[in-house]
């Protein structure tokens, strides 16, 4: 039986950047927002925000979420977030000395449940410093709801590090007041490797990012404010420029990976046998594809049958954060839907070269007896 592992990551073959290296050699400049990460700052701007607000580059997803946060958080002592996510959003706001508070995800979307936060925005009041969201899997957050958080005084940093590629179907991604944080790691849709991005339609806020991704140094070089060295160098951004002249097309790829499990899933009449998806909302250039196993079962069942068929699947986020030591005894919300998702969750594999004879095998070894 042949092998079907989770991932199969594929960056951009050396000679896709060739000619960008071949520049670097010629400019002698290696990092500093040199001229390679200059374009593909503007490229992305271009290409993936309308043009409208700012980006700046980060050498990772949980250094731009810290970095954001230290940037945006007010006075207080919380970072509102979900526990359904991966440790770099709660490590993120513990860097900044904050305390993760948890609070439970809507059992159709698993993104945090806006009922919930509100009831804690109330409760906690002037002790929370940023409420920091997780579009789940890639899914559209209600930007709205988190833009009128912002309106409310209330500081909003998006863990968006499984989005970028997604179809948004609201346009007022260009104007959120926030930041988004996506991850460019090479397991991700855009993967480069190490690297991300910071969005956000406030300017200002990325000109502070930036700044604190250099040291805190201002146009005179000059140490203003809180930073670290959190700067891509002219090689990552080589590989970044030659992955957006093919990303449409990995876009396309990953979207009808997805289009097949859905397809699978009909014909094995998953929901009939009481499987679940997640109600995404926009079009999402998948990473890999979440499932849920009927209500009473257990992932782990599920992992060992497919282990059984050469197949390897994961279980993102099993165990929940505060599950797992480092973050056990953070306060939260009741977190019953977390409890119940995160012990149904199976991730199956995406990869870009995954034919669909090869996803029928695996939703046919979920249910086959
Ligand atoms: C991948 C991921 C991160 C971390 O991104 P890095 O670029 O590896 O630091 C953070 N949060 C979520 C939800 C992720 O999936």
């Amino acid at each position: 039986m042949e092998f079907i592992p989770f991932l199969k990551p594929k960056v951009v073959p050396r000679q896709y950047y060739q000619r960008y290296l071949d520049e670097i050699d010629a400019s002698r400049i290696y990092t500093n927002n040199g001229p390679l990460n200059k374009r593909f700052e503007k490229q992305i701007l271009q290409q993936y925000f309308n043009n409208e607000g700012d980006v700046v580059t980060v050498s990772n997803a949980t250094i731009g979420l810290l970095l954001a946060i230290s940037q945006q958080k007010r006075p207080g002592k919380y970072a509102l977030m979900p526990s359904f996510t991966f440790p770099a959003t709660p490590l993120s706001a513990l860097w900044c000395g904050l305390e993760p508070y948890y609070i439970d995800i809507d059992k159709d979307h698993w993104c945090m449940d806006e009922h919930m936060l509100e009831v804690a925005l109330e409760k906690l009041g002037d002790e929370v410093a940023v409420v920091v969201p997780y579009a789940t899997f890639g899914t559209e957050l209600d930007l709205k709801y988190y833009d009128s958080l912002i309106q409310r005084g209330i500081p909003v940093v998006i863990d968006a590090a499984s989005s970028f590629g997604t179809t948004m179907q609201e346009d007022n991604v260009f104007h959120f007041g926030g930041a988004m944080v996506y991850s460019f790691h090479a397991t991700k849709s855009f993967g480069i490797g190490e690297g991300g991005i910071v969005y956000s339609g406030n300017r200002e806020l990325i000109q502070r990012i930036r700044y604190s991704t250099n040291f805190g140094f201002n146009e005179e070089r000059v140490s203003g404010q809180l930073g670290l060295n959190g700067k891509i160098s002219e090689y990552a951004a080589a590989v970044g420029l030659a992955t957006l002249d093919v990303f449409p097309e990995k876009i396309k790829i990953r979207e009808q990976i997805g289009e097949w499990y859905k397809e699978a899933w009909n014909k094995y009449k998953l929901a009939e046998a009481g499987w679940n998806f997640q109600a995404v909302k926009g079009k999402v250039a998948y990473q890999f594809y979440p499932l849920l196993c009927p209500s009473g079962q257990e992932n782990q069942y599920y992992v060992n049958k497919l282990h059984a068929s050469a197949i390897q699947v994961r279980t993102y986020f099993s165990p929940p954060c505060h599950r797992q030591k480092m973050f056990e005894l953070q306060p939260r919300t009741s977190l019953a839907v977390t409890e119940d998702i995160s012990r149904r969750i199976l991730s199956l594999p995406v990869w870009e070269d995954i034919s669909q004879e090869q996803i029928e095998r695996i939703v046919r070894s979920l249910i086959h007896e």
